[in-house]
């Protein structure tokens, strides 16, 4: 039953001329999916129907082909032929009773239109502002220009409207919408009545919900989605500005959605951001409008969604990502299982499937965006088990995501722990600075898995291939994860680097070990992801000199993805890290490493106590080749099958693929042999005739 505490949760809001059932409110947010994977990302809204959300929104919809991001996959439409999949998407939100909201946006200064090739418009004639600085400037749009993207939007309302949503979104935040571009006084520099004052800069914005009125009635709801600071200093979109927009138009739409600046700072990782740290800016927004008010927060605790409504912040608790980590949060809290939420950890990996477009996946939630492809669930498994033993060896992210999800099928299930400690690589590296929210990979899995009868967990037992045998098991799952490399092999090189007799060598397991060091240490960074930036962060807090060098043009080069490089390159700097791009270990002698340019071969000598190797990984594989040795043995013993998951397979920097990895295993596990049917559903495009 549900905690009454939390009852304020579950009040219905009226937003405009509809009611919300609840304030759970999925802000929209990218997938990697988007026009290519239209089922997908229609599925994966329908679970989240199910589990609860009172209101579920598209990712960005790009409404007319003279403005659109690609690379970047999200949601297009441009004409009639696009109708079917946003149908599709509003049926699957409504299935359980949530209001279907779209996010329509005219990218403006933000898109490169590298696809459709038109001369992409903007409030001043400009170069685009991406992730890639693409070759590309936006001429200025003339009044001419203004009617017609008036006449675009309405066309995108008329559609999104017969499609069957709900609430019709403006989107004018993170700078990926033209009315975040006319509203800052920055990007628009006009002289003409939508350039200068306020007034005239939010005049696009009143014109634009005035014609979303007009298409509306009084069927669909109108949002705003602004950023609640540019983030650009006091020439940008300020907060005093965004709160005297609000009090200048405050009945202007029916609900006023509040995002951050940038996509950055708006969806910062827990290693730079806590929950709920926009409150700041929010504060006292509420208070200058009648209509209801939507912000975010990376949420997660049901105290923290109550305060944030008690005190007047919000009338709506905006979700993008803990609503990937748990569909079901909201069911979960309405039936009093709080303890079983799936807590985001914040760690941005579901960004990275737009920022590569690949497809998203997240950490803790393996099912996200396989619900379609793949017949995923977040709660509940395929198919039953037939009756057997399965035995998993390791209890890191892999093993404790298969041993969690072998139980959900009925299986049988050990897990064995060489340690005393369960959850591998994320217990160590959540003791790590800034990784504690990491934890919740392991504690979760473990509350799930101590309420199943058919799991077992055994501590303390390091098994050698012979007790595997003699176990019992029909099915045996090596997941004994993997060591950092010690010789400097990773992307740069990859055969050993030549080390003189006694130089000190360092990997982040030796520090995770609890190995301590004094004085300069060279960290050699060829893994380009959280680690090397958070060894530096762990060695200054020994009191280190800390070099680092790395063979990429920047520090963590791949957590651009997950929107945190700028924010580790900053930290590293501001604490004396002596940063050396560009720069690949070449050699170590006692007292010295030798680092050489990467274009021209030049080298330096830098004086050090120790060399700290963030390369590549071994996985931890001998008891997998151990028993694959004694396969003459198996039937003997009645196992079935043998098969290494996650880093004991091929290592990953990121967690994400370990729990990916457990999940499949269980999944899959007796399915019989696909031969060369793949292993997901595809779809494809219409070949035209
Ligand atoms: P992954 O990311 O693939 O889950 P981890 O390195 O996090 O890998 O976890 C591997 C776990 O396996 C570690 O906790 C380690 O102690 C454990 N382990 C390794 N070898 C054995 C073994 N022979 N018996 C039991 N546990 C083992
Ligand atoms: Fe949260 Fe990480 Fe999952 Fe994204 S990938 S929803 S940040 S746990």
């Amino acid at each position: 039953m549900r905690d009454p505490r939390y009852d304020i949760l579950f009040e219905p809001v009226r937003l405009g001329p509809l009611t919300a059932k609840n304030r759970f409110y999925q802000v929209p947010h990218c997938n990697g999916g988007g026009y290519r994977d239209p089922s997908a990302v229609a599925e994966m809204r329908r679970v989240k129907s199910e589990g609860g959300w009172g209101v579920i929104f598209t990712e960005q919809v790009e409404i007319h082909h003279t403005s659109e991001i690609t690379p970047f996959i999200e949601l297009r439409l441009w004409e009639e032929k696009d109708m079917p999949s946003f149908v599709k998407m509003a049926d699957a939100i409504h299935e359980h009773g949530a209001l279907a909201g779209v996010e329509l946006a005219y990218p403006g200064v933000n898109g490169p239109n590298l696809y459709s090739r038109e001369v992409p418009m903007a409030p001043m004639n400009m170069p685009i502002l991406t992730f890639t600085s693409d070759p590309v400037q936006a001429r200025a749009m003339d009044r001419q220009d203004i009617r017609n993207l008036r006449d675009w939007h309405r066309q995108s309302f008329r559609r999104a409207k017969r499609a069957g949503f709900d609430i019709l979104c403006l989107y004018g935040a993170h700078g990926f919408g033209v009315i975040q571009h006319f509203l800052s006084p920055r990007i628009n520099q006009r002289n003409d009545e939508y350039g200068g004052s306020l007034k005239n800069r939010a005049r696009l914005l009143a014109e634009l919900v005035s014609d979303a009125r007009d298409v509306a009635g009084d069927t669909c709801a109108i949002a705003v989605r602004l950023s609640l600071d540019e983030m650009a200093g006091p020439d940008g979109f300020t907060n005093a500005e965004l709160r005297e927009l609000v009090a200048m138009h405050s009945e202007l739409p029916d609900i006023w959605d509040f995002a951050h600046g940038t996509w950055e700072a708006c969806s910062g990782t827990s290693r730079f951001k806590e929950e709920a740290a926009q409150e700041d800016l929010i504060r006292g927004l509420k208070q200058l409008t009648p209509r209801p008010v939507v912000g975010v927060g990376r949420f997660t605790s049901a105290d923290q969604m109550v305060r944030q409504v008690k005190q007047g912040l919000l009338d709506f608790i905006g979700a993008a990502r803990p609503s990937i980590a748990d569909p079901f949060l909201p069911k979960k809290i309405d039936a009093g299982r709080s303890e079983d939420i799936r807590e985001c950890i914040g760690c941005n990996i579901c960004v990275t499937g737009d920022m590569t477009m690949g497809l998203s996946r997240c950490t803790q939630n393996s099912s996200f965006m396989e619900e379609w492809r793949k017949g995923w669930h977040p709660e509940r498994m395929r198919k039953t088990a037939p009756e057997k033993k399965v035995l998993v060896v390791g209890s890191g992210p892999a093993g404790l995501s298969a041993a969690h999800r072998l139980g959900l099928r009925g299986y049988e299930v050990a897990l064995a722990e060489a340690r005393r400690e369960v959850g591998g690589r994320v217990t160590l590296e959540s003791a790590l600075p800034g990784l504690s929210a990491w934890a919740r990979v392991r504690d979760y899995r473990m509350g799930q898995i101590g309420k199943m009868t058919n799991v077992e967990v055994y501590r303390e037992s390091q098994l050698s291939p012979e007790d595997v045998l003699a176990f019992g098991a029909q099915h045996v799952c090596v997941a004994t994860g993997s060591l950092w490399r010690r010789d400097a092999v990773a992307r740069f090189h990859l055969k050993p680097v030549p080390m003189a007799e006694g130089v000190r060598v360092l990997t982040p397991d030796d520090i995770m070990a609890g190995v301590t060091i004094a004085g300069h240490v060279l960290i050699y960074d060829d893994d380009h992801y959280y680690m090397g930036g958070v060894m530096a962060e762990a060695l200054l807090r020994m009191g280190c000199t800390v070099t680092l060098a790395t063979p990429s043009v920047k520090v963590s080069e791949w957590a651009t993805n997950t929107l945190e490089q700028g924010f580790i390159q900053k930290r590293l700097l501001e604490s004396g890290v002596d940063i050396r791009v560009s720069r690949a270990l070449m050699s170590a002698a006692r007292g010295e490493a030798v680092i050489g340019c990467t274009y021209t071969g030049r080298e330096e000598r830098v004086a050090c106590d120790a060399v700290m190797m963030v390369t590549a990984r071994v996985p931890v594989d001998g008891l997998l080749h151990d028993l694959r040795h004694l396969e003459a043995a198996w039937a003997d013993h009645g196992i079935e099958s043998v098969k290494a998951i996650g880093d004991a397979e091929a290592p990953s920097s990121a967690i994400a693929w370990s729990t990916y990895a457990g999940h499949r295993y269980a999944e899959e596990l007796d399915e019989p042999e696909r031969g060369d049917e793949l292993p997901f559903r595809r779809e494809i495009a219409e070949i035209l005739t």
